[in-house]
């Protein structure tokens, strides 16, 4: 026996997991021993059904500390081989200024926020988005835009239904500019197929073909400019489709715009497209926010999150998300989309670069990306070659007779990566990265020798058609011309991130959406150059690094949850769902069985469930609860023989959305297959379900995961996110392809259902370096920290507030349900009211009321420590103290503290007319001088809606 530690001990000294679990030792036994148990051990085992308990431990490969799991994460990032990227295809090179990238991209403040759902604290996010979608009206010349969408593709795609819903007077194909870019038409094809809308793609140079000019249309999309660089003028085709009542999408360039006329100026009803150009690296495809503009009469229809203006309670405006009666929680098979989480990091990131360039700013950007391709147009004339288009904006197709791979070859040896088209064709991008040394080495790919850069320069002209220059104004608001200088965007960022609580604040209990720590060392690789400067269709050999990291993923994936194989493409679990739906449909349908198209969901199913069912070409029918919460499975055995012969699936949240572990998941999933149905297993929460049990092995065929709950990529305020599908091997060959696949045996299939054939690259290093840091013990004993959490606080809230279900063991999951129906019922005081109050506390609200209305539902996830739960818990108590006073009638529900919450700073100064004090207003447990003060007050929901406001109002509603 030795007196020192041994050198394997000293290896392992400051484990992560250490780090990533808030509980300490000492906390543990004391949590346990509230509960009465004596180990993590016999809690799970009495919390876990043993019907479904996972036989063996996870096969992972043994943990790293933080400093090796970095330089194993650039080690990868090393093997990427990024170049400059001339590829085109929608992704761009571009500068993320530092200052951008520092304080948002890389700032807690920013990327642990969550979805504004609560306004009041999320002013900051919300006036960026308003600035958002200000920059994306201005830009596409229409009045209003929405908060973001997942990519291009899927933009595209969303226009298309919205088309065909928005518009009931026209009928027929959706036609699809042939020169769309080639993933966005896949990405519509694949939706459309499962809806039953028929697709004509072509080439709309001389208007809408023949046919579809005959038979109607229910709408056409025109890229702006197209892929191949030529900017056709999309007025005749708006005005064709507009004689036969159909709308007009246009797919177009956000930099291109600042020169070239607004879509909406000439007629379109809606434009979509990419915001990645503004300052948002190439991530190897995403994540990235795309955007949605559509015309008056139409914003009601309009997909995703919409931010608007309203008034809070002291008469002051404040932000808010608008129209939110039309998201697909409440919606559900009613929903006109899935879209939930999008990707608002990445489109405040957008909009911070539009405000620091500003209108001017931006327009000498594209300016000068223009002035390089025209250049480069001549000098390659000067060399023989003559472009393809006459005019275009920063894309050129050059024919080269046979030469085309020889020409990218050797522009990679130069670090350039071009278009290969064809044999024939090589295509070339410019963007804000390009130099005049890019065009000299461009030149030399092509070998042409001894052209005179600036003799060429004099002599050229643009080549931006003079039809459809810009003369619509944008970015006029003051926002867009104050902030140019370093000092002056640091400051505005700051400001905003001030104004809202985030993860870097204090615990953000939220169930069903698992806030836990997104660890410094998950989040520094996302922003090497070899992961944040890949263009997503470089050459396969460029990407090795990725290719190993995606690999990797997949497979721990594969493992931790028992299926087969996993496709990380989808990029939010909305598409995870589409995509696991429209693997059950071919598989069906290879069987030959095309008529199964029923979808079962239990009532408390995530709204997302149903509007995914209708959009893979379900139809939705609903499982009641029983009383215990539990699906009620007599109930379920009747819908199952009643649909016995056109049974498609069924989707259940496991443990379900109730928080609570059932025990008849094994016999619900033996039902379903027994009557030739798939079995969909939600698996958003599989945060209780790490290392105890795997969906693939207790009855599950296929599940989708959310890396940005369960694996630690941040909320990012509502994005981005990975919703990776896992699949038994029967449904395989069902999973998405791409056409550009870096993986040949990936590119033919059922189609993408994202734009990039690996989704949200950029953000797979955070899940990846999360797994190799917690290894496989790690992981499990997260989950078991998360349980015990979840039932300490049941526990010690249950008094004060009835927890509305229990499973397995008399236990709940990783999170319990307050129900507060009964309160409210009694003295007028409702979950609003204690959400606010929580506020003055110093809290986010958990979720409210889902998936039942009138209740809390709480998830502290395994990162909080026992100091911040009990701190939580003491609030808890509080705020019930506070309801027992109106209770009891010395306050009224109207003048009491909880309904006047959140209480701003006002509340020290000038009048005082409330029926408690100014102290027990604002500081309730005492003075606080880490205080949080909310900007404003309670928010108006209603008057908001009445009075849609979505874009950045003038300065002078702010006034005193
Ligand atoms: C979060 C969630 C979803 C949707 O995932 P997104 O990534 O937001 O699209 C689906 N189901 C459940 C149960 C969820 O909690």
């Amino acid at each position: 026996m030795s007196d020192h530690p041994s050198l394997t001990e000293l290896d392992g000294a400051l484990p992560f997991v250490e780090r990533h679990i808030g509980l300490r030792e000492d906390d543990i036994a004391t949590m346990l021993g509230r509960l009465g148990f004596d180990s993590l051990d016999a809690l799970m085992d009495a919390a876990v059904p043993g019907a479904i308990r996972a036989a063996e431990s996870l096969d992972l490969p043994v943990p790293l500390s933080e400093q090796a799991a970095s330089r194993e994460l650039r080690a990868i990032a090393h093997a990427n081989r990024p170049g400059e990227a001339m590829i085109g295809l929608g992704y761009h090179g571009t500068i993320t200024p530092p200052v951008i990238r520092r304080n948002v991209l890389e700032d807690p403040s920013w990327y642990t926020a969550y979805t504004p759902y609560q306004p009041e604290i999320s002013q900051g996010r919300l006036e960026a988005l308003l600035n958002f979608q200000t920059v994306i009206g201005d830009l596409t010349g229409l009045p209003t835009a929405n908060a973001s969408l997942l990519d291009e593709g899927t933009a595209a795609a969303e226009a298309m239904t919205l088309v065909r819903r928005g518009n009931r007077k026209a009928s027929g194909p959706f036609v699809v500019d042939a020169d769309a870019l080639p993933q966005t038409i896949d990405v519509v094809r694949t939706r459309a197929e499962a809806m039953g809308i028929e697709v004509v793609v072509a080439d709309l140079a001389d208007g809408l073909p023949a046919a579809v000019l005959e038979s109607g249309l229910c709408g056409v999309l025109v890229q702006y400019p197209g892929t191949s660089g030529r900017v056709l003028d999309p007025r005749p085709v708006i005005e064709q489709a507009h004689e036969r009542d159909a709308l007009a999408v246009v797919a177009a360039d956000l930099l291109a715009l600042t020169v070239l006329e607004a879509p909406g100026a000439l007629g379109a009803d809606v434009v979509v497209g990419s915001s990645q150009r503004f300052g948002v690296p190439l991530f190897y495809g995403g994540p990235h926010a795309g955007y949605m503009a559509v015309a008056a009469g139409l914003e009601r229809h309009l997909p995703g999150r919409l931010v608007g203006v309203s008034v809070d309670a002291e008469g002051r405006p404040a932000y808010r998300l608008a129209l939110q009666t039309r998201e697909q929680h409440i919606r559900r098979d009613k929903a006109t989309s899935n879209i939930c989480t999008a990707q608002v990091l990445l489109a405040v990131v957008a909009s911070m670069y539009a405000v620091y360039h500003g209108p001017a700013g931006l327009r000498s950007i594209a300016t000068r990306t223009h002035r390089y391709a025209a250049v480069l147009a001549a000098a390659l004339a000067e060399g023989g070659i003559t472009v393809e288009h006459a005019d275009f904006f920063d894309t050129l197709t050059v024919p080269v007779e046979g030469r085309a791979a020889d020409v990218v070859t050797t522009a990679r040896s130069y670090g350039l990566q071009l278009r290969l088209i064809d044999a024939d064709h090589v295509g070339i991008t410019t963007s804000e990265l390009t130099t005049r040394s890019t065009i000299s080495s461009v030149l030399k790919a092509f070998s042409i020798a001894g052209v005179d850069l600036d003799a060429v320069d004099t002599a050229t002209a643009d080549a931006l058609p003079e039809a459809l220059r810009r003369a619509t104004p944008y970015l006029t608001h003051e926002v867009f011309s104050t902030h140019h200088s370093e000092t002056a965007m640091l400051r505005y960022l700051r400001k905003l991130s001030a104004r809202d609580y985030a993860l870097d604040r204090g615990m953000i209990p939220l169930g069903s959406c698992t806030m836990k720590l997104n660890a410094t060392t998950e989040m520094e690789p996302i922003s090497l150059p070899g992961f944040a400067d890949l263009h997503p269709f470089a050459p396969a050999e460029d990407a090795a690094g990725y290719r190993q990291l995606v690999n990797d993923l997949e497979g721990w994936l594969a493992e931790v949850t028992g299926y087969d194989q996993v496709s990380i493409q989808p990029n939010a679990g909305s598409q995870g769902e589409l995509a696991g739906l429209l693997a059950i449909r071919g598989y069906h349908r290879a069987n030959g069985d095309t008529h199964r198209d029923v979808c079962l969901i239990p009532s408390s199913a995530h709204g997302t469930n149903a509007a995914s069912a209708v959009m893979a070409g379900m139809k939705v029918v609903v499982v009641k609860s029983g009383d215990g919460g539990e699906v009620d499975l007599d109930d379920l055995r009747a819908q199952c023989e009643k649909h016995a012969d056109d049974l498609a699936a069924i989707m259940v949240t496991y443990p379900s959305t109730h928080g609570a572990y059932e025990d008849t998941i094994t016999e619900l999933c033996a039902i379903v297959h027994d009557h030739g149905g798939q079995v969909y297993v939600d698996g958003a929460n599989l945060n209780a379900l790490l290392g105890f049990a795997k969906p693939g092995e207790f009855g599950g065929d296929v599940s989708h995961l959310n890396l940005h709950k369960t694996f630690c990529i941040p909320h990012g305020g509502g994005g981005p996110g990975v919703g990776p599908v896992a699949v038994r091997a029967h449904l395989a060959p069902y999973l998405p392809s791409h056409a550009m696949h870096p993986e040949q045996d990936k590119r033919a299939g059922i189609g993408p259902i994202s734009a990039a054939p690996y989704g949200s690259a950029g953000i797979l290093p955070i899940s990846w370096a999360y797994i190799r840091l917690m290894g496989a013990a790690g992981l499990t004993r997260a989950t078991a920290a998360a349980v015990l959490s979840a039932n300490y606080i049941a526990t010690r809230l249950g008094e004060a507030y009835p927890v509305l279900y229990r499973g397995h063991g008399g236990l709940v999951a990783h999170e319990c349900i307050l129900d507060l129906r009964g309160l409210t019922k009694d003295t007028g005081v409702t979950v609003d009211d204690v959400a606010k109050r929580l506020v003055d506390y110093g809290f986010h609200a958990p979720t409210m009321s889902f998936p039942v209305a009138g209740t809390l539902m709480v998830e502290p996830t395994e990162s909080e420590d026992l100091a911040e739960i009990d701190r939580f818990i003491e609030a808890m108590i509080a705020i019930r103290a506070e309801i027992d006073r109106v209770a009891s009638g010395e306050w009224t529900p109207e003048n009491s503290p909880l309904r006047g919450a959140p209480h701003t700073s006002r509340a020290l100064v000038g009048e005082w007319d409330r029926a408690y004090s100014r102290e027990v207003a604002v500081f309730p447990t005492g003075i606080d001088p880490d205080k949080y003060w909310p900007p404003v007050a309670r928010i108006d929901q209603a008057y908001g809606d009445r009075n849609l406001v979505c874009a950045c109002p003038p300065l002078e509603a702010f006034a005193e």
